[in-house]
Order: structure tokens, then C-alpha cells, then sequence
């Protein structure tokens, strides 16, 4: 937010608050009296309100502020004087920042649909939901429905399946006849030194998959990884697993963009892999990573070690029916990610990736 803008509204939002109160003292008393009160009670006020419409920056703050304002100034705009002329200022300030907003949103739209096939993709998921409401317009609205649910089915299935392939191609094998470790979630202080000494022991290269915000607080570590001979791949700056499969392009653009230039910084050295968090997908993942000449790679074996306690289980379920060509997920920063990786290099031995 600008200087001048926050020296207005400090000087305007307490201004606010005294007409406010000013008003409602009037009620029971004459106006210059109740204006004389409103000044200790507005103090009150507005030492208490930000206790309610707390925010945690600035601009969040700025947001609540203007949006309790406007709601106030709505139901007093029609009063006189003083206090009417204060609620118009503050939904003139709100159509000022609703008209800004939507300019910035434009620009930023705009310029997301330069990549040719973000702007197809968005094409056809809008024109794909006109399809369905075109379907119920003419033939009753159950079909609609119907549509629209086999295009969410469509959509959940296309970004929640690791290696599904219908937004475009995901690496599901070596290629050849070795296995690849992937590790995922790192670095951890903890881990990443014991797991780099366990592949060392067994003469293991893996590819770890680093979150951008962890490359940031131990970028020792990611050097230490490419050091000892092994590959960094880009698994986002934030790992928003919850969100990732629904994230917009501006978004997703952010998470891939902003992981590498952390592993750029830390090590000199430009991921050429990109795994999503927890494998899932958006519509905007495939063209974004094209942009940075990432290859999207997922797995074929896998133990669920993130969420299992229980490394027996892991390790079963990695390594029965293991074959030549299958990629491995295993996770660090897990309370079994040692005794995980011990068992998979025991299991796996000379099928391991050397080179
Ligand atoms: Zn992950």
C-alpha cells in the first residue's frame, strides 16, 4: 500500500468511527454534545474494534476495514449531513477499488492467455460446461446435470491420478531396466544427510524432489544432494497439496516458477523434473512446466510412507511385484524415512540407477 494512501486512512477510518458514534450519541443527546462524547467513545471504539477485524498485513487489514466501512455507509447513506456525506466517501471508495481490482484482474488475465495453450485449455473447460447447460436448454435439465458431473468425474480423475495422462505426458518408468529412487519433500536436516550417506553405502543416485521453501532455509543441503552425484527435481515452492489440483494458472505458475529460481539460487543448477505435490495435477501444470523445460515425472511404486507409520507395511508394499523400469516415491521428513530408505536399498540392490 502506498505512503499516501495509508496517511489518508489513518486519518480517515478514526474520523469515520467519531462521525459513526457521533451519530448514534445523538440520539440522546443535542448534536454538539453528542459530537463532544463521541470523541473518549470513539477512542473506545476504536481500540476495541481491531480486536474483531484483525488482519494479518497491512493490505488484509485494508480489505476488512474498507468492507466494514462500506457495510456501515450502505445503511447510512440516506442520513443527513455529516454523516451521510462520510458514507458516500466510502462507497465511492469502494467502487474506486472494485473498478481496480478488476483492472488488475484483467491485466493479469490477459496476460496468462498469451500461452497459447493455457487459453485453449481454459477454452475448452468453459466451452465443454456451455455444452452441458446447451444440452439441458434443449433436451431438460437432467441432462445438464448429468454433463456436468461427468465432467467433474472427467476433471477429478484427469488432475487426482498420478498417472493419468490425459492433460498431457507423465514419466512413469526409467526407460530401461533400472530403478529410480525419488525422494520427495525435502531437504530435512534431519534426514537428507542420513539417506545421502545410506545411497552412498549401497552406490545409489536418486532424484530428490525439494519444496522451494526448504531449498530456501537449507540450501547446503541442495548442494550437498548435487554434490554427492545426485539429481534435484522441482516439487513446487510451497507444496500446497490440499490445493494444487484446483489451483488456477497464476498460481501454479507461481508454485513451479518460484521452486525453481530457489534451486537456482542455492546450487547453480535448473531442475529438468517436476513432480506435483501428492502427483495431482491441474489443468495449467503441463503448458507451465513445458515454459521451463520440465519433464512432469510421477511413479510406479509407491509405500504411502507419508501417511503409514509403519515401515514393514511401506516396504511391502514398495517391493512386492517390483520390476525393472519402476520408479520409486519414497518420502524424507517422515519418522520412518530412514529405516524406509534402508529397506528399499536392501530390497532392490542391483537394480539401482548407478550412473
Ligand atoms: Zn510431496
Amino acid at each position: 500500500m502506498h505512503l499516501a494512501e495509508q496517511r489518508f486512512l489513518s486519518l480517515w477510518i478514526p474520523l469515520t468511527v467519531w462521525v459513526a458514534t457521533g451519530a448514534v450519541l445523538g440520539r440522546w443527546l443535542a448534536m454538539p454534545m453528542a459530537m463532544l462524547a463521541a470523541i473518549p467513545t470513539g477512542f473506545i471504539v476504536l481500540s476495541l474494534l481491531p480486536l474483531a477485524l484483525g488482519g494479518r498485513t497491512p493490505v488484509a487489514q485494508w480489505r476488512i476495514w474498507l468492507l466494514a466501512c462500506t457495510l456501515w455507509a450502505v445503511f447510512h447513506h440516506e442520513a443527513g449531513a455529516i454523516t451521510g456525506w462520510f458514507a458516500w466517501s466510502w462507497i465511492a471508495l469502494f467502487l474506486l477499488n472494485a473498478m481496480a481490482c478488476l483492472w488488475l484482474g484483467l491485466r493479469k488475465f490477459s496476460g496468462l492467455l498469451e500461452t497459447p495453450a493455457i487459453a485453449f485449455r481454459l477454452a475448452a473447460f468453459i466451452d465443454l460446461h456451455l455444452l452441458a447447460i446447451a444440452a439441458g436448454w434443449f433436451f431438460g435439465w437432467s441432462w445438464a446435470i448429468a454433463g456436468g458431473a461427468l465432467i467433474a468425474a472427467c476433471y477429478c480423475l484427469a488432475v487426482l491420478r498420478p498417472s493419468c495422462q490425459w492433460l498431457g505426458p507423465v514419466r512413469l518408468t526409467t526407460g530401461d531396466h533400472s530403478l529410480l529412487i525419488t525422494i520427495d519433500d525435502g531437504p530435512d536436516p534431519h534426514d537428507t544427510p542420513l539417506l545421502l550417506d545410506l545411497l552412498d553405502k549401497h552406490q545409489a543416485k536418486a532424484v530428490f524432489f525439494m519444496i522451494g521453501e526448504k531449498v530456501r532455509r537449507h540450501p547446503e543441503l541442495a548442494r550437498e544432494v548435487l554434490r554427492r552425484g545426485h539429481e534435484i527435481g522441482n516439487h513446487t515452492m510451497t507444496h500446497p497439496q490440499a490445493g494444487f489440483w484446483c489451483a488456477g494458472p497464476s498460481r501454479t505458475r507461481r508454485e513451479i516458477a518460484d521452486c525453481q529460481r530457489a534451486v537456482e539460487e542455492a546450487t547453480g543448477f535448473t531442475p529438468r523434473l517436476f513432480r506435483a505435490p501428492c502427483g495431482h495435477r491441474n489443468l495449467f501444470t503441463h503448458p507451465i512446466a513445458r515454459e521451463h523445460s520440465l519433464e512432469v515425472m510421477a511413479w510406479s511404486r509407491r509405500g504411502f510412507d507419508a501417511v503409514e507409520a509403519d515401515a514393514t507395511k511401506v516396504l511391502k508394499r514398495i517391493l512386492t511385484k517390483i520390476e525393472p523400469g519402476d520408479i520409486l516415491l519414497v518420502h524424507e521428513s517422515t519418522p520412518i524415512a530412514v529405516e524406509v530408505m534402508e529397506g528399499v536399498l536392501q530390497g532392490t540392490g542391483r537394480l539401482l540407477s548407478k550412473h
